[in-house]
């Protein structure tokens, strides 16, 4: 894998026909970065932020937001950074943040909820993130989407914050994309409004998959029945892609499942703009993209789609993809 790192690193993934898709990396920290550029990410398509806020007894000031947002967009040296608001709640529990033992919180107050219901954790974020896009090539994005109503009043107040900042005379940098994680099967069904409003999209398949198949992604108990390519996932996915290509704008996929070489045809069938993943993996997916059309993979796609169950899909899939590389 460091051999085909050397190898690849500055190649395109573009499939034998001609269809490109970029190779992003995901991050928690700083120290990730040059793995990550010297495995090829062409990006970063996910950083989670919430990792700043936990192990700890006090929460992130702005000034401390900033540097680390600053830092990262430097590294990165111009290449996009997708970064995404906190994520808290559900298995990510912060020591110090006010946060209520729950009964399922996996469908509680996680993520943009808890941001939207801790308004002035979020502003902090939000300034933060506003002053470092002076520093590089920042794209925002807010997890667990579940309506339009959430998606709204983030951005209403991302841009109260501008409207701070700016009247404060506080730099930043000029207006970024912002987009959201797709992974709760209410946003995939009414993914063509969505896509009105949101920038870009990016599949969170980690999630997607659990509330898709109701199956708890953390649950060893059920962990057989979690499967990516399910037809509901994949019939999911590929309203999500739809959605997004008919609103014109760039979709990826960050969730585990992008990164998975098992699946990257079939990725490449869905039409994902964008990948993204760990370090190591940039170089085996993208040899696979690489060695393959994608009037091959539809093939492949169309007749996995065809099947049934979960086993028989996933069978098919490993069986032809053991059989071509
Ligand atoms: C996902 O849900 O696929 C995802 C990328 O987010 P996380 O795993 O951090 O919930
Ligand atoms: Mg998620």
């Amino acid at each position: 894998s460091e051999q085909l790192a050397l190898r690849t690193k500055d190649l395109p993934a573009t499939s034998v026909d001609g269809f490109r898709i970029r190779l992003n990396g995901n991050m928690e920290f700083l120290e990730e970065i040059p793995s990550l550029l010297a495995h090829g990410a062409e990006g970063i398509g996910l950083y989670r932020t919430e990792f700043m806020f936990l192990d700890r007894k006090n929460v992130p000031s702005e000034e401390e937001h900033y540097r680390a947002y600053k830092q990262v967009l430097e590294a990165m040296g111009g290449r996009p950074v997708t970064i995404r608001t906190l994520d808290l709640g559900g298995d990510k529990v912060p020591s110090k943040a006010k946060h209520e033992k729950e009964p399922n919180p996996a469908m509680g107050l996680r993520a943009i909820r808890y941001c939207l219901a801790n308004r002035e954790l979020f502003r902090t974020q939000l300034r933060a993130l506003l002053r470092a896009s002076a520093h590089g090539n920042l794209r925002l994005m807010f997890p667990l989407i579940s309506g339009m109503s959430e998606l709204r009043e983030a951005r209403s107040e991302l841009e109260a914050c501008r409207t701070e900042l700016s009247r404060a005379g506080v730099p930043m940098g000029k207006r970024f994309p912002v987009g959201i994680m797709v992974e709760t099967p209410s946003a995939a069904l009414i993914a063509d409004r969505l896509a009105q409003e949101a920038e870009f999209f990016s599949v969170g398949t980690n999630d997607l998959i659990q509330y898709t198949l109701a199956i708890d992604r953390q649950n060893r108990e059920v962990a057989y029945l979690y499967k990516p390519l399910h037809l509901s996932v994949l019939r999911s996915i590929q309203n999500i892609v739809g959605a997004a290509k008919a609103a014109g704008i760039p979709v990826s996929m960050c969730g585990e499942m992008g990164g998975d070489p098992i699946y990257a045809l079939v990725l490449l069938a869905l039409g994902f703009d964008e990948l993204s993943m760990t370090a190591g993996q940039i170089p085996v997916v993208k040899n696979i993209l690489r060695s393959a059309s994608r009037a091959e993979a539809q093939a492949l796609l169309n007749s996995a789609m065809e099947l049934t169950t979960a086993e028989e899909i996933e069978r098919y899939i490993r069986t032809e993809m053991e059989r071509r590389f």
